[in-house]
């Protein structure tokens, strides 16, 4: 066989995915597996979206689209971006993709040529690093702190930009640690990026998942930051779309523009109907919304409550997404991969070892599962750490 490119090497399996496969294979045993490793909610998409959907397949709208979206679904993502995020931005700046994922990887590949530097906050969702790698890119890698619930300190930012700095890529509220990142932090963050003529790609994908913490997005800051802010979100999170495959980006229009090519040669339009999907998404009322955030929240709250009542944890309050990133380094050595590997074995508790987004010692929770297996899977935890050898 000939040899694979440069950039087959790069891209990792996911390792979230290698958990779900073990969790399912103990299933397959019958083992009663409760699973806090995904990264998605667990509710139903909500009705008139799959109604508009399924409108949209029974009328034929099942042909090639727009690229870069349907103008009505670029227009109410503008409108969503004005109403939500504060910013400047019509239609024209929107551009559709095939989950915000794809999004941040046209950010990036619109904006980051090869031997560019990219600042990434750690924990990180691990696909900004390949992403930036793929790009040709070098990430440089700023940590936030446990101690300081994961919220950066600017002045770690400030001290790795180099005269090879091309962007900052900031995710708040954040995945993995549910850190939600104070106005003050924000504004010194885009101060920042406009004192080194740097591009910030902010990934919004959790933004209507805060809890009691306001979300603030960097291009609504000043008129300055509309000329170097990508900002990123979709429907996944928000209204339990994973599968659907709509992601969005309001970027200056020259970045628009660009990436429009790209999906022109590399994927074409997000899937037809799902666009509607998404356009119904976009107007649904905020209720609805509200009725997942509520009861991520008691969950959050209930889990939070429980988790530190487990010597040896250190669990910081995630105030945004949907995820725990608790410090068990007192475990294991420190080895997180080993520890996640023991849940699975002897709790049957399904976790990510933090490892993955580069938060070594610790594991990451989800609670898209149940009140009943988030109580249950917690204190199968509690008691196999509490007989730790
Ligand atoms: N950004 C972050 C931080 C995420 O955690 C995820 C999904 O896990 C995404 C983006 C991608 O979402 P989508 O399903 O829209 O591709």
């Amino acid at each position: 066989m000939p040899s694979l490119s440069v950039h087959a090497s790069i891209a990792r399996p996911s390792p979230t995915l290698a958990i779900t496969a073990k969790a399912n294979a103990l299933r397959a045993k019958g083992v009663d597996v409760i699973a806090f490793g995904a990264g998605e909610p667990d509710f139903n998409t909500p009705d008139p979206i799959l109604a508009a959907a399924k409108q949209a397949l029974d009328e034929g709208f099942t042909k090639y689209t727009a690229s870069v979206g349907i103008p009505a679904l670029r227009e109410e993502a503008a409108l969503k971006f004005q109403r939500e995020n504060g910013l400047d931005v019509k239609a024209e700046n929107v551009v559709v993709s095939c989950g915000a994922k794809h999004s941040v990887f046209n950010a990036l590949f619109a904006t980051v040529s090869p031997g560019d530097e990219v600042i990434l906050i750690a924990p990180y969702w691990m696909t900004y690093l390949d992403q930036v790698k793929l790009c040709g890119g070098v990430p440089v890698v700023v940590s936030a702190r446990a101690e300081d619930a994961y919220v950066v300190d600017p002045a770690a930012i400030a001290a790795a930009i180099t005269p090879r700095t091309k962007a900052i890529l900031m995710n708040s509220p954040s995945n993995p640690t549910g850190a939600v990142f104070p106005a003050a932090v924000v504004r010194q963050i885009a101060e920042l990026a406009e004192k080194h003529d740097l591009w910030l790609i902010s990934d919004e994908i959790y933004e209507r998942l805060t809890y009691g913490e306001t979300h603030v997005s960097p291009g609504s800051l000043a008129p300055e930051m509309a000329d170097r802010t990508i900002t990123i979100s979709g429907c996944s999170k928000t209204y339990s779309m994973t599968g659907w495959r709509i992601g969005y980006m309001a970027a200056p229009v020259a970045v628009a523009k660009a990436i429009g090519a790209f999906q022109d040669q590399v994927t074409s339009n997000p899937t037809s109907f799902a666009q509607k999907g998404a356009i119904a998404a976009l107007k649904l009322p905020d209720e609805a919304v509200e009725t997942m955030r509520l009861e991520f929240d008691a969950r959050r709250k209930m889990a939070l409550e429980q988790l530190r009542q487990i010597p040896g944890l250190n669990v910081p309050e995630p105030k945004g997404a949907f995820y725990f990133f608790v410090d068990a380094s007192s475990f294991c050595g420190g080895d997180d991969v080993v520890l996640a590997d023991r849940l699975l074995e002897e709790a049957n508790v399904a976790v990510v070892p933090g490892s993955v987004f580069e938060g070594p010692g610790c594991l990451r929770l989800s609670y898209t599962a149940s009140r009943d297996d988030l109580k249950r899977g917690i204190e199968r935890i509690a008691t196999v750490l509490s007989e730790w050898t």
